[in-house]
């Protein structure tokens, strides 16, 4: 029963931290679209509440308001009693999962993606070489051409036209090593977090991670043995399996005897500042979670604090750059100002604040697909706000956002005007003064 397993799973007294002020309301994006309490984060904590009290049995109705969040976390740093929206949303997903009856299809296809996909780097790679033969053998601009896309929803058909190109290898078999030394001087051992998605669809984009770090004064180890992080699991109701992630992770980056872990995802590197908080039941993995997270950094964190201002050479000719920030870098991680600041000492880029830069553009992990029609009318709303910075390039910090800009900027005909881009992979293009330029290829 859904009510037994909400009231086992819910954190009661972050639950009745809420005092109920509302400030969360303006912050929160479904309650933006709707204007309904249930579908704001204090309605939903309410509603947690009631069932939680046993005034409210949870029906349909209640699944589906917590389906629409984004959990995007917006609603966490303006709210003045600190309630921990995202672990009671992410709690509330375990327990429907527990109990929902999905229809085969779907049960199929979790299992695939959460079991037998995400946590096997090594299928990852092999996903990314069938991906790579379908673009680079002629089937994709065969099936565009035969209009075959047409067949699918319409988000998966965007996606499909601005799916990067994959590869079949990981950072680490274009490196051919697992350590990269510091060039000069060595300031910091670093653990480079490769993830799942960003090591097969943004290879280039971890290239240039190692690139920037090696060049600040890393030493950077990919750590063998790392995993997805889990994050798509945990916000999809399998906690259980992002646990299994989580204790992998720990172990492969503590043998690493690293000083930091990088991210380059702001999704990945909340999720992984988090396992302290997904092992805190586990007495075996908890002390060690809790060194893992504390090490977390993003890469604008370490190259702000490594790399002076002055130190950039500049991107080779003049643009206008913007920001749309990512809502787990942000609001997760509480990483806001370091990207504007690298943004802002890059000579040869003017920087042009986005208008609510700091909302969700609607990509949410998978939610612009499973939930196709707030997910659109966010990114409309967003790229109104994109197109009027009249910049050049549209910068985000992590690989579900990049996809979604790439898909805003085709959607709203922004193309041939505008380009969205890794933001490590601009700063890569800006690369720093001589002498402190890596010679790292693929
Ligand atoms: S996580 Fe985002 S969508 Fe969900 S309640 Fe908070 S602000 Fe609203
Ligand atoms: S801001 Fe915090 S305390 Fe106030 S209603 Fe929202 S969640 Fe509750």
């Amino acid at each position: 029963m859904l009510k037994e397993a909400l009231i086992e799973k819910l954190d009661y007294e972050e639950l009745s931290n809420c005092m109920r002020c509302g400030f969360c309301q303006p912050a929160c994006p479904t309650f933006r679209e709707t204007g309904y309490e249930a579908a704001s984060p204090r309605g939903r904590i309410a509603l947690m509440k009631a069932v939680a009290d046993g005034v409210m049995q949870p029906d349909q109705d209640f699944v589906d308001q917590m389906n629409l969040c984004l959990g995007c976390r917006a609603c966490e740093p303006v709210c003045p009693a600190g309630v921990p929206y995202g672990q009671l949303i992410e709690q509330t997903r375990e327990a429907i999962e527990e109990v929902q009856e999905h229809p085969t299809w779907v049960k199929a296809v979790r299992k695939v993606a959460f079991t037998h996909l995400f946590p096997r780097q090594d299928r990852m790679y092999r996903l990314g070489s069938m991906l790579r033969f379908y673009q680079r053998s002629g089937i994709q601009k065969a099936v565009r051409k035969l209009g075959v896309l047409r067949i699918l929803p319409k988000q998966m058909g965007e996606m499909e036209a601005i799916m990067p190109e994959a590869s079949g290898r990981g950072i680490r078999e274009f490196l051919g090593a697992t350590v990269i030394p510091a060039v000069g001087e060595r300031k910091r051992r670093v653990g480079m977090f490769h993830g799942c998605i960003m090591d097969v669809l943004f290879s280039e984009t971890n290239l240039n991670t190692v690139r920037l770090l090696t060049e600040a004064g890393c030493e950077v180890v990919i750590a063998q043995g790392q995993v997805c992080c889990g994050a798509l699991h945990a916000h999809s109701g399998e906690r259980e399996e992002a646990r299994n992630l989580a204790r992998k992770n720990i172990e492969a980056f503590t043998k690493a005897g690293v000083d930091v872990i990088v991210s380059n995802a702001g999704g990945c590197g909340a999720m992984l500042q988090e396992y302290n908080h997904l092992l805190e039941n586990d007495p075996q993995w908890h002390e060690s979670a809790k060194w893992f997270s504390s090490r977390v950094k993003d890469i604008s964190e370490l190259l702000v604090e490594l790399v002076e201002p002055d130190a950039w050479a500049g991107l080779p000719e003049s643009k206008r750059v913007t920001y749309q920030s990512s809502c787990h870098l942000r609001n997760g991680m509480k990483v806001t100002k370091e990207p504007v600041n690298l943004l802002q000492s890059i000579p040869n880029a003017t920087y042009v604040p986005l208008r609510e830069g700091d909302r969700c553009c609607g990509s949410a992990g998978i939610y612009n697909l499973v939930q196709p029609e707030m997910a659109g009318n966010l990114l409309d709303e967003k790229m109104g706000h994109v197109a009027a910075t009249q910049a050049d390039i549209l910068v985000t910090s992590n690989p579900g956002c990049l996809l979604q800009m790439k898909a805003g900027i085709k959607r709203a005909g922004l193309e041939g005007q505008m380009e969205a881009v890794h933001i490590v992979d601009l700063l890569a293009g800006a690369r720093r003064k001589n002498g402190t330029s890596s010679d790292l290829q693929a």
